[in-house]
């Protein structure tokens, strides 16, 4: 029966997807179904799109099939795994959607630290069942996001210093490619499509089980402290972390105290600075050399202390919802007075509550990996930027002052992670990546994706 037809198609190449249904293992979801609407919905609540159908995916060969129709049929594909695109690029309308999202299988070998995952899978869960292990991998700092798109684009968060990026810890990755064949990417097999793998997103294939080297961290000094959010205070942040042990990583949030119930009224709505950290070593050590932070101004709020790692993603929970939100951000070679004077300058007339500035510490571990090593190439960034606006309503005042800000401290930037870009052109995309590994890119693309079927990502278009 014919029961839809793509826009990319004429009337004489229908689909049948009640046959491609019957070839599933996992399910087909069409406009009309029950839980089509809320499979259609990704985490950035700005993009409401309705694709033609949704592949449930339950395995492999259901990620191959997806994969051939979609090419055979010259539908957009969009692939979700956690659904957290910044970007929106894991639903589209009109296209295949293909919803990795069920497929949550998770091996752990507590003695080898090798751990087969999923594409499914979120960060909290993997780092919840490795905590009983005493391990852990370098995701990010948000529970709900998944390790696929986080792994594919670099992964960065509160052990970058101590242990890298996601990718610095993967070992191999499984994916179908365009053609529809499962492959292995690792050190030994495939090592050009590994490389790209590891920073270059979705571009090369749909990842089916990523093979990560965990690290030992059990007990750490973590929480966050919240402090005014002063020029000195700005100021003092990111060299404090920059001079502080690899074990500590931070990630100060910029943005009006919340009326929640450990601010004291009289700062509700003040500007602050929410410092959130871990120091993955002896917490007793850590709160040593957290000491300074707390030093810096009087903490309207002081919520740290020795935790399972996993307790730290209780501090992003209320950010992470699913509301529409726009994100602009760069790295930068520092926090100068400029930065630190625009971000006041600004945040002291957002044009929501939901505006904040993220500032993530780098270096350590990450920038001793060479830059060519991997996808992921701007090792050397000691600060990643971030203007994100969480916001009700129509988009365009919240978009507009989120691009003022970042454009009045774009002039000092270098470089951007592809995981935390918008929908912002081809340019942004390059930026992404130093020159050289561009290229080198678009090559591994126009030998795994010649004709650009995984294109709804941060795209890099096959080399000629
Ligand atoms: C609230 C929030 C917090 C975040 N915090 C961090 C952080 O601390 N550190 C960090 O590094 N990043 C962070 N990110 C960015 C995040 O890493 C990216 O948005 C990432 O792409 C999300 O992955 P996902 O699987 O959840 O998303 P999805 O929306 O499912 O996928 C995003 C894109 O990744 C690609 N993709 C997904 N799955 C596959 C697959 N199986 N095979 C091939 N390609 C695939 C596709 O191109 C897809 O469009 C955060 C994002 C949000 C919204």
């Amino acid at each position: 029966m014919v029961l839809a037809r793509s826009r990319h198609l004429d009337a004489s190449d229908p689909i049948d997807f009640d046959a491609f249904a019957a070839t599933l293992s996992g399910r087909l979801l069409r406009p009309g179904d029950a839980e089509y609407d809320s499979a259609r919905l990704t985490q950035n609540r700005a993009y409401n799109r309705y694709p033609a159908a949704i592949v449930k995916a339950a395995d492999a060969s259901d990620v191959a099939r997806a994969v051939s129709l979609a090419r055979d049929a010259r539908l957009d594909l969009a692939v979700r795994s956690g659904g957290h695109s910044v970007a929106g690029h894991s639903t589209a309308d009109d296209a295949l959607m293909l919803d990795l999202s069920g497929m949550k299988g998770l091996h752990i070998d507590p003695v080898r630290r090798l751990v087969w995952a999923q594409p499914g899978l979120t960060a909290g869960e993997v780092t919840n069942a490795l905590a009983e292990h005493g391990l852990a991998i370098p995701f990010g700092d948000t529970s709900s996001v998944g390790i696929a798109g986080l792994t594919l684009g670099g992964g960065i968060g509160y052990l970058v210093r101590k242990y890298g990026l996601a990718v610095d810890n993967l070992v191999s990755v499984e994916l179908v490619t365009a053609d529809g064949r499962l492959l292995i990417a690792s050190e030994r097999q495939n090592q050009e499509l590994f490389w790209a793998l590891r920073g270059g997103g979705g571009n090369f294939g749909v990842a089916t089980r990523f093979v990560y080297r965990a690290q030992p961290v059990s007990t750490v000094f973590g929480g966050a402290i919240f402090l005014p959010g002063t020029r000195d205070v700005l100021e003092s942040i990111m060299p404090l972390a920059e001079a502080a042990p690899e074990e500590l990583s931070v990630i100060a949030f910029v943005m009006h105290a919340p009326p929640a119930p450990f601010i004291p009224a009289d700062r509700v709505g003040g500007l602050s600075v929410m410092l959130t950290f871990v120091y993955a070593g002896d917490p007793a050590r850590g709160e040593a050399v957290v000491a300074p932070f707390r030093a810096l101004a009087e903490p309207i709020a002081d919520l740290a202390g020795p935790m399972p790692y996993p307790g730290i993603y209780a501090f992003t929970e209320e950010g992470a919802k699913a509301e529409p939100f726009v994100v602009r951000s760069a790295f930068l070679d520092g926090l100068d007075e400029r930065v630190v004077d625009t971000i006041i300058e600004y945040m002291s007339r957002a044009t929501t509550p939901g505006a904040m500035v993220q500032l993530r510490g780098l270096g350590g571990a990450m920038a001793r990996v060479p830059a060519g090593a991997t996808a992921f190439g701007h090792r050397s960034a000691r600060v990643l930027f971030a203007v994100i606006t969480v916001f009700e309503g129509p988009a365009e005042p919240h978009v507009a002052w989120t691009e003022a800000l970042f454009d009045a401290v774009r002039p000092l930037a270098r470089g951007v992670y592809s995981n935390f870009l918008g929908s912002e052109g081809e340019g942004r995309i390059r930026e992404a990546y130093p020159a050289e590994t561009f290229e080198r890119l678009a090559e591994v693309k126009r030998r795994y994706d010649p004709s650009n079927l995984f294109r709804l990502n941060q795209n890099i278009v096959p080399a000629r």
